[in-house]
């Protein structure tokens, strides 16, 4: 009979590999294109995640929602929209009667959506030509919530503004500040960011305090 740690690990392994194919592909070394998902969330992340990746910590089942929205038939095909001669590529989850739609998953029902997830929506409806958009928040008992929003310039603004830092900082192999925030919290690059190595040597107290073995 399988034990409960194999079927945990064997829950684990499957979330992993599904995730993985089901990643939005990235060319780390087309710095000219860059990913709309590479914007919304900490540059410092992103610019890890394309130089010196480390895999990320699957949660469960509901962090790959979107990913298999996307690979479903009505899901919407990824779009480029031109700053310069830089490439911002996103993808909705879908788009049905003229609007973009986002599916996230949550641990609770959310009172307001998140910051990254209404850049990546407003984004979405700037690359798509659509003027709204609703992001839905599904929680694990089934519960959802959405919220709706009308595309806004500044917002779009910032996201181009982004887009351009990254590229650059790509370009110059520079490493972007830290942007402390919650996203930190659930971070594979925690430790790099927060925890400095030092060469410690052991030592007893009795060293320390010039003491020899025999005293
Ligand atoms: S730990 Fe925080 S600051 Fe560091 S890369 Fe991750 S999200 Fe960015």
């Amino acid at each position: 009979m399988m034990g409960d740690r194999d079927f945990r690990s064997l829950i684990k392994n499957a979330v992993e590999s599904i995730g993985r194919e089901l990643e939005i592909e990235i060319d780390s070394k087309d710095i000219k294109t860059i990913h709309l998902k590479e914007v919304v969330q900490c540059l410092r992340r992103s610019y890890y995640d394309r130089i010196d990746p480390k895999e990320v910590e699957r949660r469960g089942f509901s962090d790959l929602l979107s990913g298999l929205l996307r690979k479903l038939q009505f899901g919407s095909n990824p779009k480029e929209y031109v700053i310069d001669d830089i490439k911002l590529k996103g993808q909705a989850d879908m788009i049905a009667d003229d609007s973009i739609i986002l599916f996230r998953p949550t641990n609770s029902t959310p009172q307001d959506p998140k910051a990254n997830d209404l850049l990546y929506l407003n984004a979405c409806m700037w690359i798509y030509e659509k003027k709204d958009g609703m992001i839905i928040y599904i929680s694990g008992n089934r519960e959802e919530s959405s919220f709706a929003l009308i595309r806004d310039k500044k917002m779009f603004e910032e996201v181009v503004r982004r887009v351009r830092v990254l590229n650059d900082l790509l370009k110059e192999q520079k490493t972007p500040i830290l942007e402390p925030s919650m996203e930190c919290t659930d971070c594979q690059y925690y430790q790099r960011c927060y925890i400095t190595k030092k060469n410690t040597k052991q030592t007893s107290l009795a060293e320390m305090l010039g003491f020899s073995k025999d005293d």
